[in-house]
């Protein structure tokens, strides 16, 4: 059996970021590090999007960056500025490949092609079981769960940030391509939470893409009805074509996943509860994670990384609030997405906001949700 000091299952977001946050830094030049991925081929499988202030170590690779956004709700639309913010979009593709050259650069890091089967502890190690044999090392980091445990997904709801895009390009010119839509909630709700997003590349070309924050997946005909009555109806486009489709999924839960961690195994990227738990933004936080799991794994300290307590609370008890009245998303996302600063509310998603601008934004929603959410949360066990 092969031996490292770091094995990193999936080469995906979490793991190419680590692989190459390892792989730059002298401190891990000694170490023996394996990458297991199941893809030889990454594809153009996903669209990032994310908000930072000034420039960024991703600008030399992104697809476009913007400095408004739109947004909307019934009754209103409007386009803020979002300084000090851009909003930042990076093709699946480019990350890849840029991510995947620099690696390739080191020595000390072994990519592996196979497909994880098993994860166990064995006495001072975690062993991998592959499709291409078995590998150990003190230290695994996955961002596959091998498989989840049992409880994960307890004692809180679970939520899914599911949507279906688009990428279009429209015969007459529908698109404002100084501002993406981040989130027009004027569309039908029928019960559950859903919203537009759209991230135009010119007059004519788009990703647009049909969002819900609810339980359950929809069939993929309903998610391209929705798709095609706003591109047609709302946004008036006379006809389009569609080049690609994006696809996906992303939990929404305040479950700790941390459980899944244990003495010779850590879990990094959504497997290790890195999407923010009320939006599914993942990208900025596993790259703001990276840099602080380094840091304490060479002070010898366990890799554990948990949310700040009290945007742990306010993503409670929005979730719950989701959960238990789902069809009230609709008017809690409008009455921010009116009331305030673009920026506070961005701020506010990236957790670095103050005291007083939590406040801002805790006022400006429905109190109603939030109470009977607070109640559930103080008198009844999580369901
Ligand atoms: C379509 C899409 C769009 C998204 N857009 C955004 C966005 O705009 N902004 C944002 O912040 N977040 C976004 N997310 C959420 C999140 O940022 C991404 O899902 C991100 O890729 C998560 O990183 P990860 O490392 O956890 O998982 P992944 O990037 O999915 O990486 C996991 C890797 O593990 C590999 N793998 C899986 N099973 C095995 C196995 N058994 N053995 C070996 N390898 C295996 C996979 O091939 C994959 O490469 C999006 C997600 C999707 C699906």
């Amino acid at each position: 059996m092969k031996a490292y000091d770091y094995i990193i299952i999936g080469g995906g977001a979490s793991g190419l970021m680590l692989a190459e946050a390892m792989g730059s830094d002298p401190w891990f030049r000694s170490k023996r590090i394996a990458l297991i991925e199941q893809e030889k081929e990454k594809t153009n499988d996903r669209t990032w999007c994310f908000w930072e202030k000034g420039e960024g170590r991703f600008d030399p690779i992104l697809f476009r960056s913007w400095d408004h956004v739109t947004v909307g709700g019934p009754g209103f639309r409007r386009k803020a500025h979002l300084a000090p913010y851009r909003y930042k979009m990076l093709r699946g593709e480019d990350f890849y490949r840029e991510f995947g050259n620099r690696i390739a650069g080191c020595p000390h890091i072994d990519r592996i092609y196979a497909r994880a089967e098993t994860l166990e502890e064995t006495g001072n190690h975690a062993v991998v079981h592959t499709s291409q044999g078995s590998f150990r090392a003190p230290m695994v980091f996955s961002s596959v769960l091998l498989p989840p445990p049992p409880d994960l997904m307890q004692p809180h709801p679970v939520l899914q940030q599911h949507f279906k895009g688009w990428f279009i390009r429209s015969e007459n010119p529908v698109f404002d391509p100084q501002a993406p839509t981040f989130m027009d909630f004027d569309i039908a709700q029928e019960g559950l939470t859903r919203f537009m997003y759209v991230l135009p590349f010119s007059p004519t070309e788009a990703l647009v893409e049909y969002t819900l924050f609810s339980e359950d997946l929809l069939e993929d005909d309903a998610y391209e009805a929705a798709l095609e009555a706003y591109i047609s109806g709302t946004l008036g486009s006379t006809g389009y074509d569609i080049l690609e489709t994006e696809k996906g999924s992303i939990p929404m839960t305040i479950n700790d996943f941390t459980k899944a961690n244990s003495a010779h195994i850590c879990h990094i990227g959504i497997a290790g509860g890195w999407a923010k738990p009320s939006t599914g933004y993942t990208f900025s936080n596993t790259s703001r994670n990276i840099p602080r799991l380094l840091d304490r794994i060479k002070r010898g300290k366990v890799p554990v990384l948990r949310q700040p307590g009290r945007f742990r609370l306010y993503d409670r008890l929005l979730l719950d609030a989701l959960a238990h009245e789902n069809h009230l998303g609709q008017r809690i996302f409008s009455a921010q997405l009116e009331r305030l600063p673009i920026p506070l509310l961005l701020t506010f998603l990236n957790e670095e906001s103050s005291l007083m601008g939590d406040l801002r934004i805790i006022t400006s929603c429905p109190m109603g949700p939030f109470l009977r959410a607070s109640w559930r949360a103080l008198f009844k066990s999580p369901s």
